[in-house]
């Protein structure tokens, strides 16, 4: 029995789930998929990892590598229009046009 998994820490750095080892001088340590081994050899690290690891025996079931399901693009998203007015040409003494009514409303009119 070596390397027993003593629990969980959320590594700082990368904030996976790291597992919580001994290595052969009974020290303790982590690893997790981002940063490998990360081992320090002074005696704050080892409290650190007691203060904030979840040991196995208090965690309800053993988290199978779940990840989050990705959030599906959603694909009703429109492209933005991006209009681009064109300067008015200069009129003379023309009268304006009445704007274009839309249908429903030029369908009240008649
Ligand atoms: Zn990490």
């Amino acid at each position: 029995m070596s390397n027993e998994i003593l629990g969980h820490v959320t590594c700082p750095f990368c904030l996976s789930q790291a597992k919580v080892k001994r290595n052969r001088n009974g020290n303790l340590y982590y690893h997790d998929p981002v940063c490998g081994p990360v081992n320090n050899h002074g005696d704050a690290f080892p409290d650190w990892i007691e203060d904030n690891m979840i040991p196995i025996s208090q965690e309800p079931e053993p988290v199978a590598a779940s990840k989050p399901d990705p959030v599906p693009a959603d694909d009703h998203i429109e492209p933005m229009e991006t209009e681009i007015e064109e300067p008015e040409p200069v009129r003379t003494a023309e009268p304006k046009p009445t704007p274009v009514q839309p249908k429903s409303e030029a369908g009240l009119l008649l």
